[in-house]
This record gives C-alpha cells, structure tokens and sequence, in this order.
C-alpha cells in the first residue's frame, strides 16, 4: 500500500495541494493564488481552467517538496469552495462562462423572480435554504439565459453544470466522471434536503435540466482515479464541501458537536445528527454522506471575523499586524464599556439585517486605542454567542465545548474569552488545517484506510484547552451590553434614510 495521501484544497482566493505520510504529517504543501475577476461592483468570478491549472502545479509542487512520484500516493481527498457553479460542454469541456463565485450577486434579480413567482416557501422548505444569490441554482439560471442557445443545448445534454468539486473530479478524469457528493450538492439550492436527491419540482421551477446536474455520490464513494491526468490509478475519494471538511476535521461527529473557524469571515457548524434541523436565523445543511446514510449540520456564518481584524489594520491602521491585535487588547483591562458592531455589509447569522451598519459605541473621553481594538476582538466573540444561543435555543442540543479552527485562534487572549463569554470549553487542536485534513480522512474511510469514525476520532490532537475563567454574571453582563450594541445598528440605513 503506497505510504503517502494528498488533499486538495480548491479556496476562493487560491489552490492549495498538501501531502500528508503515514503519521498524518505535512511532508510536502504547496500554494497558488487564483485571479478574481470583477467584472461589475458586486460581481465576483473564477476562471475555471486556471483553477485547473493552478490545482494541478500545486499538486505537482506539493509531491516534488514531498519527493514523491503520483504512484506512491494511496488516494487523493478534495475540499473545495461551496455553492460557486459553472456550466461547460460536455464535448469540449470548455466553459460556456466563468464559474460564478459564492458572494457574487450579479444573479440578485434571478432569484427576487423566483421569489415574486412564489417559490421562496418552497425553496425554503425543501432545500432548507433561505432563497438567496449565494447558492448555486441562480447561478446556473443565469449563465443558461445569458449564453445565447445555452438553454437549449443544455435540455440537448450538451452542457453539463457543476460545483468546483465536479468540476475538478470531470478535468482530473479527462471527462470521465461527472459527479458530486452530498455536503456539496446541499448547498445549491437544488437539492432535497430530507430525501437526499435533486429536487424535480424545484428543477422545472427553475427550469434547469436535471441531465445537466451530476450524479450524487457518498463523500467517502471512490470518484475517480488519476489516470487521465497522472497515468496513474490513485482514486479519488474523500470530498467534502469546505466548512463540513472542517466539521470533520475537527472529529466533530456526534450531534451537538460544533466547531467555529474564524478566518476572514466565521462559520459555525454544529452536527446536528441523523435529519435536518431547521434553526431560525440559521441554514440546516447536509454535513456528510458516509456510505449513503446521511448526518446534517446547522451552520451560522458571520461576514466579519478576521475582516474586523484586517479593517483596523489596513484601514484604521490602529494594528501592524493582525496578530498584534492580541497584544493590544491585553494593555487594558476591559474595553470600558465600548463596543464595536462590525456589521459593514449588514449583520449576518442569526439576525439577518442587511440595512445594519458597523459602530463603535460606549466611547468618553477616556477611550483610547486599545479600547477600540479590545472592543474589535471582543466582537469576534460575541458573534460566535449570538450563533450558539441560536442553535441551542433552536434545537434544544446543548453544546459542550466549542472546537475553532481558522487564522485567528492563534489569538489566545481570543480563544480565553469566548470561553469565559460561553461558558464552555474553547478547544484548540494541533491540527488547524481541519478542511483539507477533513476530505483527507473521509477518504481514508471510503479506502479503508480507517475503519470507523471512533477510529479518525483517535487521530485528533488537543493543542490547547481554554476553561471558562470569568464569573457568570460578569459574562452576561458584558454580552448583554453587545446584544444592546448590536441591536443599536439594526436597520441602520433606513434609520438614517439611506435605503
Ligand atoms: P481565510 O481562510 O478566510 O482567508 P484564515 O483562516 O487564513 O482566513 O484567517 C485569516 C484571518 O484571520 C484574517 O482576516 C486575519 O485578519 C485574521 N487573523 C489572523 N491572525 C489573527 C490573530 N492572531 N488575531 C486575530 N485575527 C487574526
């Protein structure tokens, strides 16, 4: 058995590829970033052969650094930026448009119709998405009414559509594949969250040929092998979209099991067990496929986490770095009473308030600094409160202990309070790369590799656990004082009429 695994890790902002040996460690990475195109304000877009392109050098880069040839790798595993689609032709396999990133909005109008013909409730019901332009479906809508003829080749089969991971697995199999597991497929706005299948009823709403959509398979299926790429026979298999890879990363496998990552923006996934567990405020979502049984998560995005963080820097410029931030905020003993409400595009999970705008609210004229860049970090942890109480009080699960991941939890003074402000353990493990190590380890299920999931649960290491410190009632003081902040910046822009 070859000794060696790689995972793919397709982003928004670039390609990753990471070779892993027996022992589970990193003997070989490398990086690339990948263009984004912006061809209207709003719109986001990805070349989809230089995603090829880029993918394929870090795979090659990441095996010269580990020294290794394809056919001492055992398998490949990919995680990869969800809800980002494309359509391509089949013959050709060339793209009829560029692949529609996840935070584009240039489809907007496409789903408001969809809204106005009545279908929000459906939508809503049977994908367990609330109706919005980030998910796949108007993606592929759009492209299919801006190209002219697509429509029709597409109802000819001449087009196929997919997520990044579909498309990665039809390129590395030169065609041969066109497939897609189920985290992924959830979140397309497409998909039958409770039965596990696309949805006909919303596929001739949309008018979007089911022909066109790949086959769903288990995240641990075998998907494909290497040899239209490599001439090697190396599967590919483990594939999840990137925050469940993170969820599984983190071992996160019973229900009530969470973990949060804090990068540019935070996303909390709770498992949620074996059906879907619609949250107010929150999205429901597949986690994982394992051999056709499904699990579900509840996930909790919040736009600014780390983005605070790069604001005081790159706009403010209170910080050097984001890491200084940490040393900052530890140079006083609280904010004095200042909050800051990093609500710049609107607040997200679980309130929802696209007319918000951010505030820093509390200051006298003692306020310095520091109390601002206290108060900024703090924010970081009183959003991930605001998502928990909303999945605990939404599904009656109690969370135990919180698992982060993601650039920021290097920042102790960080990991510290969201402990003391939660009231539970904030878990940090060895580990934080949990997405790709995710997709890694699924395939290690679906080759054998490991047996179970107690077996993977074994594999997670504990870097740093963070105990709640902090007195209750000083806790609730000061998250009370950022719900009262919080709600300030509801509905700002009509406030001040501007919207
Ligand atoms: P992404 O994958 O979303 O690009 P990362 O997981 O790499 O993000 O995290 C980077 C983000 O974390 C940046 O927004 C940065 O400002 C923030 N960050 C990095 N280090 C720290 C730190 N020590 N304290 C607070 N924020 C940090």
């Amino acid at each position: 058995m070859p000794k060696y695994i790689a995972g793919i890790d397709e982003g928004t902002t670039g390609a990753r590829t990471f070779v892993i040996n027996e022992d589970g460690e990193t003997v070989g990475l490398a990086a690339a970033e990948l263009t984004q195109n912006y061809p209207h304000p709003g719109w986001i877009e990805h070349d989809p052969q230089e995603i090829v392109r880029i993918q394929l050098e870090t795979f090659r880069g990441a095996m010269h650094q580990a020294g290794i040839r394809p056919d001492d790798l055992a398998y490949v595993g990919l995680t990869n930026q969800r809800e980002t689609a494309l359509v391509w032709e089949k013959d050709t396999g060339q793209p009829i448009y560029r692949a529609i990133v996840w935070a584009s909005r240039q489809t907007v109008d496409v789903v408001e119709q969809w809204k106005e013909q009545g279908l929000g409730e459906q939508i809503e019901s049977t994908t367990g998405l609330i109706p919005d332009a980030y998910y796949s479906a108007s993606k592929i809508r759009w492209i299919l009414d801006q190209v002219p003829g697509a429509q029709e080749r597409a109802e000819k089969g001449e087009l196929l559509a997919g997520t990044i991971d579909t498309w990665l697995v039809w390129k590395f199999t030169g065609g041969k594949q066109h497939v897609t597991e189920f985290s992924n497929a959830s979140r397309t706005m497409m998909f039958n969250l409770a039965k596990g299948e696309w949805d006909d009823d919303l596929l001739a709403a949309y008018n979007i040929p089911k022909r066109m959509l790949p086959e769903v398979r288990s995240s641990n299926a075998v998907m494909g092998d290497l040899n239209a790429t490599f001439g090697v026979d190396v599967p590919i298999c483990g594939i999840l979209g990137d925050q469940q890879a993170g969820l599984f990363g983190q071992a996160a496998y019973s229900p009530g099991q969470v973990k949060m990552t804090y990068g540019t923006a935070g996303v909390l996934n709770i498992n949620s067990g074996d059906a879907p567990k619609p949250v107010p405020g929150l999205t429901p979502s597949i986690a994982w496929g394992i051999n056709g049984e499904l699990t579900y998560e509840i996930e909790g995005v919040q736009f600014a986490q780390g983005k605070t963080m790069q604001w005081l820097r790159d706009d403010l410029k209170l910080i050097h770095t984001a890491p200084d931030s940490e040393w900052y905020a530890g140079q006083v003993p609280s904010t004095d009473g200042v909050y800051l409400v990093p609500a710049f595009t609107g607040l997200s999970a679980p309130i929802w308030d696209p007319y918000a705008r951010a505030a820093i609210i509390g200051m006298s004229n003692a306020t310095t600094r520091l109390h601002v860049i206290r108060a900024a970090v703090e924010s970081m942890v009183y959003q991930t409160r605001d998502v928990i109480d909303a999945a605990q009080d939404g599904t009656g699960i109690s969370i135990p202990e919180l698992r982060v991941d993601g650039g920021a939890v290097k920042n102790n003074f960080l990991c510290q309070l969201q402990a003391d402000i939660l009231g539970i353990p904030v878990v940090r493990p060895k580990n934080q790369e949990a997405a790709v190590y995710g997709a890694m380890l699924m395939g290690g299920l679906g080759m054998g590799q490991w047996s179970s999931l107690d077996a993977l649960a074994e594999l997670w290491e504990v870097d740093r656990v963070f105990e709640p410190e902090m007195g209750r009632d000083e806790a609730e003081s000061l998250y009370a004082g950022w719900i009262a902040a919080r709600d300030l910046t509801r509905g700002w822009l009509k406030k001040a009429g501007r919207a």
